[in-house]
């Protein structure tokens, strides 16, 4: 049986994972299909129980349902439940359970970067989502967080747990200079704001008047523009940065291992998404 996978969201249309997982379907020699679909919050119910027919091996869920979707699921694993977000669910003969890849394939991109974890001051920029994720999966790999957040409180509903379950104090600071100036202690920044990402770029979410921290790593977890002002600037502060395509191209490669049981065909997926961005940028209306 032909076997479907399916990608909800608000906005699917410049999604680059139609083009990586078919990559990775066609490496593997499968015989699947994935569709990227627009979801209204009002429709999304309807479209996660269609998941439950046996065609179905599951779905990506990305922004702004990846939370809402938990209360129409049967079961989480631990790193979902935690996370309190959903990006994977898999059918699983007529239940669905969800999953969570983002703060892990940030990880995993890290490590194939060579970037050492462990000890390691990160200042996560955000509180929503990705910073949610990434800052699970940066703890358990052992980094040390501040987080630089406009909202505050909106870490302090979660950041307590991760603290707890990670043993160490975190700090959430208020978004303002003098935060960034205290910030710039870390060594590894990572962006997990919109802020910079087409079509409002240019934008940069670190103030013009802080230095980037010296001797550091910048990671925008954005990757549409490219490079986006926060990786051009720490580029040319001397510093080492990337945009968030390797960490796109790692949570799709866990998705694909749960619904396929497969190793992922990652170099395949890595090709497919660089050349899907390089298309989507080449439309983009200031080409950047
Ligand atoms: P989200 O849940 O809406 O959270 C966005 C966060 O950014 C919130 O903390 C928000 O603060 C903050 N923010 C927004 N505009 C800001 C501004 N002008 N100044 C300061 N803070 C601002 O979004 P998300 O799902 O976490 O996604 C965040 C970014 O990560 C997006 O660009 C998304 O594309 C990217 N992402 C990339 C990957 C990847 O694989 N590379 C995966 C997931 C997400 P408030 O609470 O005050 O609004």
């Amino acid at each position: 049986m032909k076997r479907q996978v399916a990608l909800f969201g608000g906005q699917v249309e410049h999604s680059l994972s139609p083009a990586m997982q078919t990559a990775a379907f066609q490496e593997l020699g499968l015989d699947w299909s994935y569709r990227a679909r627009a979801v209204t919050a009002q429709d999304l119910a309807g479209s996660v129980s269609q998941l439950r027919q046996p065609r179905w091996a599951g779905a990506n869920i990305t922004v702004p349902h990846k939370e809402r979707v938990i209360k129409l699921l049967d079961s989480l694993d631990p790193d979902a439940a935690r996370m309190g977000a959903v990006n994977t669910i898999l059918t699983r003969g007529s239940q669905l359970h969800g999953s969570n890849t983002d703060g892990q394939g940030l990880v995993l991109d890290l490590k194939r970067r060579g970037v050492p974890l462990r000890g390691r001051p990160v200042i996560i920029l955000g509180a929503g989502g990705a910073a949610r994720a990434a800052a699970w999966g940066l703890a358990d790999a052992g980094a040390v967080l501040t987080m630089v957040a406009r909202t505050p409180s909106r870490a302090q509903r979660w950041i307590p747990g991760l603290a707890e379950q990670s043993g160490q104090r975190i700090e959430i600071l208020a978004w303002s200079d003098h935060s960034f100036a205290k910030a710039r202690a870390g060594s590894l920044v990572v962006n997990a704001t919109p802020v910079g990402m087409w079509p409002r770029s240019p934008a940069c979410p670190w103030p013009a008047t802080v230095a980037l921290p010296e001797a550091g790593m910048v990671y925008d977890l954005i990757y549409r523009p490219r490079p986006t002002e926060l990786v051009a600037r720490a580029r040319e502060a001397g510093l080492d940065a990337c945009g968030g395509l390797g960490m796109l191209v790692e949570q799709g490669a866990l998705a694909l291992e749960l619904w396929t049981g497969l190793g992922a065909p990652r170099l395949a997926m890595r090709a497919a998404a660089e050349r899907a961005l390089e298309v989507d940028l080449a439309q983009l209306p200031d080409r950047r």
